[in-house]
């Protein structure tokens, strides 16, 4: 319940990430959090904040501070890192975790979600709001341990989150899966395929899976038992594979995120992956492919409009990355996998 306040990543400081291999991955723009993630609260631009810009700049970086503090404080540190040879952006009173801010500072960086990454110190404010933007965010360790009371507060609910997050990672670790999630016909056993390939990893495909063990298509199986069920399968296939997969490509049927029960064994499972798609990318798919379940078959796109909304919410919330694969090839999507993969 706590996934959406997970960093994609942690670091110490924001002095010690590897700039270079983030550029290396195709990243090239970075926004930062000032207080507690470049400097102590309030303090101004020091030597090592210049030299850290000026060598993000010199890798090739595009630069934008985000804060939600006021235009003074902001500007004042601004001033300070100003200087030639250094480029940078800023946005003040940015209202983070509101989603608006973000997108600004990608569109005055002309980066996208795709290549940019958030650098910040708290996680209900920076970190969520960097994931709600369908950013890769990183959390680093505040700069000034003593903070002020109502941030001491935050930090307890923090730990709790971070203690959370670290025993997950772990069991995800010891599995080394990959998921796919997303809708029917957002490619994820084409993609899945070929990432497998690419990663000398297994492939496995649930409602493969599961047509080979009940000798029957999905969509077969709902019209002669029903949804339920099919449902009931799906978990105990999901259960299976948390205790027996390992190092392999998983593409998950796209019903099963809906559960909160098989969310949970999904993320432990591995790295989970949403296949994020647009309608206009999904309703092609569906009609040229006669055995997708059920209700596809009938062309009732307000209905699968209807799924499409509810069912966002739930991939969203079980993933622990996002990449849209409207107006990419196969190939390409399997690339960026891989690349954010690292
Ligand atoms: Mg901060």
């Amino acid at each position: 319940m706590f996934h959406r306040f997970y960093p994609a990543e942690m670091a110490e400081s924001s002095y010690s990430i590897d700039y270079e291999e983030l550029y290396r991955q195709g990243y090239r723009g970075l926004i930062y959090d000032i207080d507690n993630t470049l400097v102590e609260h309030g303090a101004d631009a020091n030597s090592e904040v210049i030299e850290l810009f000026r060598r993000l700049n010199k890798i090739g970086f595009r630069i934008c501070l985000l804060s939600n503090n006021q235009a003074p404080r902001v500007r004042r540190f601004y001033r300070g890192v100003n200087i030639p040879g250094v480029h940078l952006h800023y946005i003040f009173d940015a209202h983070k975790p509101s989603r608006k801010s973000y997108r600004k500072a990608m569109r005055i960086m002309r980066t996208n979600k795709r290549n940019t990454v958030f650098i910040g110190d708290q996680i209900f404010t920076d970190i969520y709001g960097a994931n709600r933007a369908g950013i890769r965010s990183m959390l680093v360790k505040p700069i000034n341990k003593n903070e002020e009371i109502q941030i001491v507060l935050k930090r307890r609910l923090e730990r709790i989150i971070m203690h959370f997050y670290k025993k997950e990672k772990l069991e995800r670790m010891k599995h080394g899966n990959i998921v796919l999630i997303g809708f029917d016909g957002c490619g994820k056993y084409e993609i899945g395929k070929l990432l497998a390939e690419r990663c000398n990893m297994d492939f496995l495909d649930t409602n493969e899976t599961l047509a080979e063990k009940l000798g029957k298509d999905p969509s077969e199986i709902m019209k002669e038992h029903g949804e339920d069920y099919f449902r009931e399968a799906e978990y105990e296939l999901v259960c299976h594979l948390g205790r027996k997969a390992k190092r392999m490509v998983i593409s998950a049927g796209g019903g099963i995120p809906t559960s909160v029960i098989n969310q949970k064994k999904l993320r432990q499972m591995g790295e989970v992956i949403y296949l994020k798609a647009k309608a206009e990318t999904i309703l092609p798919a569906l009609r040229a492919d006669s055995s997708r379940p059920f209700f596809y078959s009938n062309n009732r796109e307000d209905e699968i409009m209807r799924l499409i909304g509810e069912r966002n919410f739930a991939y969203q919330v079980t993933c622990h990355k996002v990449v849209n694969v409207d107006d990419h090839s196969v190939s390409e999507n399997a690339a960026e996998i891989q690349r954010i993969m690292g």
